[in-house]
C-alpha cells in the first residue's frame, strides 16, 4: 500500500462503471478527480480534464470501477479469529487499539473506503479516529459509536457503557455525544456475552424509547442489536434507525419470522443488517476446516450436519424479508468471531443467496449503506461533488460479488493507496 500525493486531477478509466445507484453499467468508464472530490464521472469518451490541465491517468482495462465500499458493521478491536469477546474484552486497551490499526489498514486495501464501527472498549476507537486524521494510522472514513449502550452485564457490558433506567440511558446518550460519538449502538437484546441473553429483550421499551429521542435530539442515528423477535419489536415502536441482526429468535431459542413484523420493518423504513457471514458463513467454514484437518466431536459434527438445513431457514427469513420489502444493508460484524476484515464479498453473496440481485448487493454496500448511515451526501455513489472514494476490482462485481476479491485499485479521498 502506499500514499503519495495526487496530481490536481486523476482520471481513472476502467473496462466498466457502476455508480452504486441500481443503473446500468456504463461500457468504458471514467472518473475524473480534482483534488479530494469527484468532478466528473461517465462514459471514457466524455469526461477530461481542463484543457491543458496536468493529469494522473490510472487505468484499468480489466477494472468495473465503483465507489469505494461501505461496511456498516464492524468491530476494529477484535482479531477476526474466532476469539470470543469476553477474552476480547479481557485485553488491554493498548492491544485493542493496536489490534484496530492493523484491521483498518487491511480493510481499506480491499476497497472499503468507510465503515461503521459497531462496539470497542473505552477510547480506542476515538483515538484510532483521531490517529487517522493526523496521518499516524491508514484506515477508512470511520462512523463510531464508541461503545454500545447496554443493561447491567448486558451484550458488550465491558466496551464501558452500562446504562439503566430512563435517566441513566439519557446520560449515557448525552456522554457518548460528548465523547464524540457519530451515531448511537444499543444492545437491544443479549448476544454472546454470557452475563447476557440472546433470546431475550434487554432493554425495556421507556428506555429504549428514551436513548431513541435523546439520540435523534442531537442528530445521531440509532442502531439496535437484535436477535429476539421481543427486541425487534421494540426497535420498531422506539422508531429506531436500523435493526441489526434481525435473528427472529424465541424465548425458547428457536426462530420464527414474523409477517406482520416484516410489514412494519417495510412501513417504517428501518434498514436491516443481517449479518449472514458472521454468523453463517465464516463458522460454518471454520468447522468444516477442521473436520478436515483435526476432526469433530459427536456435538461439533451434529452442528456441522444440521447447519445446511439451519441456512435454508435463514436464508428463507432473508428471501420473505425481501419480498416483504425491507431494506437491506452490507454489514459484515468483522472482527467478532471468525470473520477478518477481509470478506465483505462473503455478507454480499449471502444476501444474494437470499434474494438480492449482484446489483441490488452492490448498492447495498455502496449507496445504501452510506445512506443508511446519513452519509449519503458526501459518498456512497459516484457522483460530481462526492469525496473521491474509489474502488476498482477486476471482474464484474454488479454481476458476480465474489469478483470484491480481484481489488486492482483504491482510491481514499482522492489519494490512490492501493
Ligand atoms: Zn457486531
Amino acid at each position: 500500500m502506499t500514499t503519495t500525493t495526487p496530481a490536481p486531477y486523476q482520471l481513472i478509466t476502467g473496462k466498466l462503471l457502476v455508480d452504486g445507484r441500481g443503473g446500468r453499467a456504463v461500457e468504458r468508464g471514467a472518473v475524473l478527480l480534482e483534488g479530494s472530490k469527484i468532478r466528473m464521472v461517465g462514459a471514457v469518451n466524455e469526461v477530461a480534464a481542463p484543457e491543458g490541465a496536468p493529469v494522473e491517468v490510472h487505468d484499468f482495462p480489466e477494472g468495473t470501477i465503483l465507489p469505494g465500499l461501505v461496511d456498516v458493521h464492524t468491530h476494529l478491536n477484535y482479531p477476526g479469529d474466532g476469539t470470543h469477546t469476553d477474552d476480547v474484552m479481557e485485553e488491554e486497551d493498548d492491544i485493542l487499539l493496536m489490534q484496530s490499526i492493523v484491521n483498518s489498514r487491511l480493510y481499506l486495501a480491499k476497497g472499503v473506503t468507510t465503515i461503521r464501527d459497531n462496539g470497542a472498549k473505552n477510547h480506542t476507537t476515538l483515538s484510532l479516529k483521531k490517529g487517522i486524521a493526523r496521518g499516524l494510522a491508514t484506515g477508512p472514513r470511520l462512523s463510531i459509536c464508541v461503545n454500545p449502550l447496554t443493561i447491567t452485564g448486558g451484550h458488550m457490558w465491558q466496551m464501558g457503557a452500562e446504562a439503566d433506567g430512563v435517566d441513566e440511558v439519557v446520560k449515557g446518550v448525552r456522554r457518548l455525544v460528548k465523547l464524540g460519538a457519530d451515531y448511537i449502538k444499543v444492545a437491544v437484546t443479549g448476544g454472546t456475552t454470557k452475563t447476557s441473553d440472546r433470546n431475550r429483550a434487554a432493554y425495556n421499551l421507556d428506555e429504549l424509547k428514551a436513548i431513541v429521542d435523546e439520540s435523534h435530539k442531537f442528530n445521531r442515528l440509532v442502531a439496535g442489536h437484535a436477535h429476539a423477535t421481543a427486541g425487534i419489536v421494540n426497535c420498531l415502536d422506539s422508531g429506531i434507525d436500523m435493526i441489526i441482526h434481525c435473528s427472529w429468535n424465541d424465548a425458547d431459542g428457536g426462530s420464527t419470522i414474523r409477517p406482520d413484523v416484516v410489514e412494519r420493518i417495510a412501513e417504517t423504513g428501518s434498514w436491516v443488517n443481517p449479518t449472514l457471514d458472521q454468523v453463517f458463513g465464516a463458522p460454518r467454514e471454520k468447522l468444516q476446516e477442521k473436520a478436515d484437518t483435526v476432526g469433530l466431536d459427536a456435538e461439533e459434527r451434529e452442528r456441522l450436519d444440521g447447519w445446511g438445513a439451519r441456512m435454508e431457514d435463514r436464508l428463507g427469513q432473508i428471501e420473505q424479508m425481501v419480498k416483504g420489502g425491507a431494506r437491506f444493508v452490507t454489514g459484515t460484524d468483522c472482527g467478532w468471531g471468525p470473520v477478518p476484515f477481509s470478506r465483505i464479498h462473503k455478507e454480499m453473496d449471502l444476501l444474494v443467496q437470499g434474494g438480492l440481485t449482484p446489483m441490488q448487493a452492490v448498492v447495498s454496500a455502496t449507496q445504501d449503506a452510506a445512506d443508511s448511515l446519513g452519509l449519503l451526501d458526501e459518498l456512497g455513489t459516484l457522483e460530481v461533488g462526492k469525496v473521491g472514494d474509489v474502488a476498482v476490482f477486476n471482474g464484474e462485481p454488479h454481476r458476480d460479488v465474489n469478483d470484491i476479491v480481484n481489488v486492482a485499485g483504491v482510491f481514499h479521498g482522492g489519494v490512490r493507496v492501493v
